[in-house]
């Protein structure tokens, strides 16, 4: 079984997609990370994330970067978005979603292109969104030194570049389902993301 949630920063798919690995009792993939690790590994190779060739470069990162705090931090987000931009950089990190996906008992995978491009025949689809206004309030919770206009304007920059990029571009898979979360506590949302997924799964041929 396989289950794609995508969408925007700060929407609240990874936390989705956590609860429903725990619900359904898969494993989860957050492949932000990848691309987040790709980004933090340019700039430590001192390379320009926007130039094809540092970034693919620094596509063989190593896996225990995967797990160190820098790839959680403000900065790192936007250089993810911006190597994300690269193909050579989608190319060279597909194969690794796609054995994630397809591992015996089925995964919970979240990102921005799941749904359309890693796993085009998942079991269930989720895009999960916020206002731009809500999501930079709940990064600003997060992160309270940072003021909330700065954080809706990166917010908003990066949902652009997201959706704008020709590869692979942040948007909503036709057959997934649209989750707002803007109104709706984690318990709501998480709730609501259980039934969306219970009614795909109960729907298969
Ligand atoms: O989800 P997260 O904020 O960690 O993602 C960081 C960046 O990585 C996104 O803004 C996007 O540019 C890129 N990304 C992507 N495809 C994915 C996951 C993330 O392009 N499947």
């Amino acid at each position: 079984m396989i289950i794609a949630v995508d969408g925007p920063a700060a929407s609240g798919k990874g936390t989705i997609a956590r609860a429903l690995a725990a619900h359904y009792g898969v494993h989860h993939l957050d492949t932000g990370l990848l691309y987040r690790a790709v980004g933090v590994m340019v700039s430590r190779n001192g390379g320009n994330p926007d130039d094809p060739d540092d970034a693919l470069a620094a596509c063989d990162f190593p896996d225990e970067l995967l797990h160190d705090m820098e790839l959680r931090s403000e900065e790192a987000g936007p250089l993810a978005s911006r190597v994300s931009r690269h193909p050579g950089v989608r190319a060279a990190l597909l194969e690794r979603q796609r054995a994630f996906a397809g591992q015996p008992g089925g995964a919970v995978l979240d990102g921005r292109d799941i749904g359309t491009v890693i796993a085009p025949d998942a079991d269930a689809k989720l895009f999960v969104t916020a206002s731009v206004d809500v999501r930079a309030r709940r990064r600003h919770a997060e992160l309270a030194a940072t003021s909330l206009e700065s954080i809706a304007a990166e917010i908003a920059a990066r949902d652009k570049r997201d959706s704008e990029r020709a590869d692979a571009p942040l948007r909503q898979a036709d057959d997934a389902d649209l989750l707002d979360t803007s109104d709706l506590s984690i318990g709501a949302a998480v709730q609501r993301a259980i039934a969306l997924v219970d009614a795909r799964l109960q729907a298969r041929p």
